[in-house]
C-alpha cells in the first residue's frame, strides 16, 4: 500500500449545509464552526442551496476560531435554461481567495436574475463566465448524487461524465471529483461505494484531484431525528415519500467517522485533493471582518418612537391617518439606522411647497430640493413644480441627508434615508 504524505488532521468538511438551506438543513454557522474546531479539523466548506446567506459569518467565525473558511454555495445548474423543463443538478462551488469570493457573490446574483422555481445557471453561463475571468478564484465540486457527472455517468456513460467533469475544470481554477458515502443504494441499483470507485477512476483518467465529503446537513449525530422530523414536516408526504435522508452520516462528523466509510485509497487520495485545496486558500477580505448586517429591530414602543421622531400626537395621528386613507402603509420604513419615511396629505394636483410637517418638524438642516428625475442636476431653493407627479422624484437634500419628495396619488411622501443610487 501506497501511503499518505499528508496526516488526517488536514481532512475537513467541505460539502456542509446550514439553516440557510431552508427546510434542508438545522444547524447554524456557529455551531457549525464550533463542531469543526472541536474535531480538529483546520477548515470549513459551506455549500447551502442555491445561496450564500451564511457566507459573512462563516468567513467571521472561522477567522476568529482559527479555521481556513470555504464561502460558496451548492448551486442550482440545467444543460440549457431555454428549456423549461430541463433537470435541475447540483453544483458545488467555493471560493478559495478574496477575487473569488467577489466572483461568487456575482455567480450567485446572476443566478437569482435567472430564477425560474429556484435560483439557476446553465452550462452556457459557466462558459460565459468563465471566459469574461469571472470563475477565478473558484473551484467547482463535482456535486452530490444530484450532481451532473453522477446523473451523466448513470443515464449516459463515463465519457459523457469525463466530458462534464473537464469543462468543470476548465471553467474553474479547478474541479475537484467529490467522493461521497453515505451507505446509499440508490433506486437504479447503484450504491454510493459503486459511484465512489466509478468517480475515483475518472478523475485518474483526467488528471483531477479528489475530494472526500459528507452531505452534512446538522452538526451532531444526534440531531439525525431532529432532521427526520423536519424533511416530514415539509414534504407531507409518507413513507418512501417523507423526504427523510436515507443512509447515514449527514452530520458534521469526526475525521475517523468519515474515514471509516472509504477505501485506503480513495481516503489517502481525498487528503492528497484536501492538501491541494486548502494550499489553494487566500482568503483575506477586509470588508467582512467587521461587517455587520443592518437588520431591523422590533421596537417595543412604536406610539412612542414616533412621538419621539415625528412630534406632537397631533402630528403622529395626522400623518397614520393619511397612510390609512392612502393605503401606504406597505411604503413606511421606519428603522433606527435609516430613519424616517412619513406621508402627509397633498391634496393639490401639483406638489406641495413645503414638505410635510413632519418632515419639516425633524428640523434637518437646511434643505435644498434636487430633481431627480433621471439626471438630478436640477438644484434649487425652491420646490418643485411642473412635470407629472407620477414620473418626479424630489430629493429634499440637507448637509447630513437627503429626503425623497415623490407626488403620487392624493398623498405625498417624504423620505429621510441614504440618498437613492441613482442620485449618488
Ligand atoms: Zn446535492
Ligand atoms: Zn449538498
Amino acid at each position: 500500500m501506497r501511503f499518505s504524505r499528508y496526516r488526517d488532521e488536514i481532512w475537513s468538511h467541505l460539502h456542509v449545509h446550514s439553516l440557510y438551506s431552508a427546510t434542508d438543513a438545522l444547524s447554524s454557522v456557529p455551531t457549525l464552526v464550533a463542531r469543526a474546531k472541536a474535531n480538529g479539523q483546520p477548515a470549513l466548506g459551506l455549500t447551502d442551496h442555491g445561496n450564500m446567506s451564511g457566507a459573512v459569518t462563516l468567513y467571521q467565525e472561522c477567522m476568529k476560531a482559527g479555521l481556513l473558511p470555504f464561502p460558496g454555495s451548492e448551486m442550482y445548474l440545467v444543460r440549457d435554461r431555454a428549456d423549461k423543463k430541463a433537470k435541475r443538478h447540483h453544483l458545488g462551488v467555493l471560493a478559495t481567495s478574496g477575487q473569488g469570493y467577489r466572483n461568487l457573490v456575482a455567480l450567485s446574483s446572476l443566478s437569482h436574475r435567472n430564477f425560474y422555481h429556484k435560483p439557476l445557471l446553465d452550462l452556457s453561463d459557466l462558459a460565459e463566465a468563465s471566459e469574461a475571468g469571472r470563475l477565478r478564484g473558484l473551484v467547482a465540486l463535482s456535486g452530490c448524487y444530484s450532481g451532473l457527472p453522477i446523473q451523466d455517468l448513470l443515464n449516459y456513460g463515463p465519457e459523457q461524465a469525463k466530458t462534464t467533469l473537464a469543462c468543470y475544470a476548465g471553467w474553474f481554477d479547478q474541479c475537484y471529483v467529490e467522493l461521497m458515502d453515505h451507505g446509499m443504494v440508490w433506486d437504479d441499483g447503484s450504491t454510493d461505494a459503486d459511484l465512489c470507485l466509478a468517480l475515483a477512476q475518472l478523475a485518474d483518467e483526467l488528471g483531477l484531484p479528489v475530494l472526500v465529503t459528507a452531505d452534512s446537513h446538522y452538526a451532531f449525530a444526534e440531531q439525525r431525528v431532529l432532521h427526520e422530523s423536519l424533511k416530514r414536516l415539509v414534504s407531507y408526504g409518507s413513507g418512501d415519500d417523507d423526504g427523510v435522508f436515507r443512509g447515514s452520516g449527514y452530520d458534521l462528523s469526526q475525521t475517523s467517522v468519515v474515514k471509516r466509510r472509504h477505501t485506503a485509497k480513495n481516503w489517502i487520495s481525498g487528503l492528497a485533493g484536501q492538501a491541494d485545496l486548502q494550499a489553494r486558500w487566500d482568503l483575506s477580505i477586509p470588508e467582512l471582518d467587521k461587517y455587520h448586517y443592518n437588520i431591523p429591530v422590533i421596537i417595543p414602543d412604536p406610539m412612542r418612537e414616533l412621538r419621539k421622531r415625528v412630534g406632537t400626537d397631533e402630528v403622529v395621528a395626522e400623518e397614520l391617518d393619511v397612510i390609512e386613507r392612502t393605503g401606504m402603509a406597505s411604503y413606511l420604513c421606519w428603522s433606527p439606522r435609516s430613519p424616517i419615511t412619513c406621508a402627509s396629505a397633498a391634496s393639490s394636483s401639483r406638489p406641495a411647497a413645503r414638505p410635510p410637517a413632519a418632515c419639516a418638524a425633524t428640523g434637518w438642516g437646511s434643505p435644498r430640493w434636487t430633481r431627480s428625475s433621471g439626471s438630478c442636476a436640477t438644484n434649487g431653493s425652491s420646490p418643485p413644480t411642473g412635470p407629472s407627479r407620477r414620473t418626479s422624484t424630489w430629493m429634499w437634500s440637507t448637509p447630513v441627508a437627503a429626503r425623497c419628495w415623490t407626488g403620487f396619488g392624493s398623498a405625498s411622501r417624504c423620505t429621510r434615508s441614504a440618498p437613492t443610487p441613482r442620485c449618488r
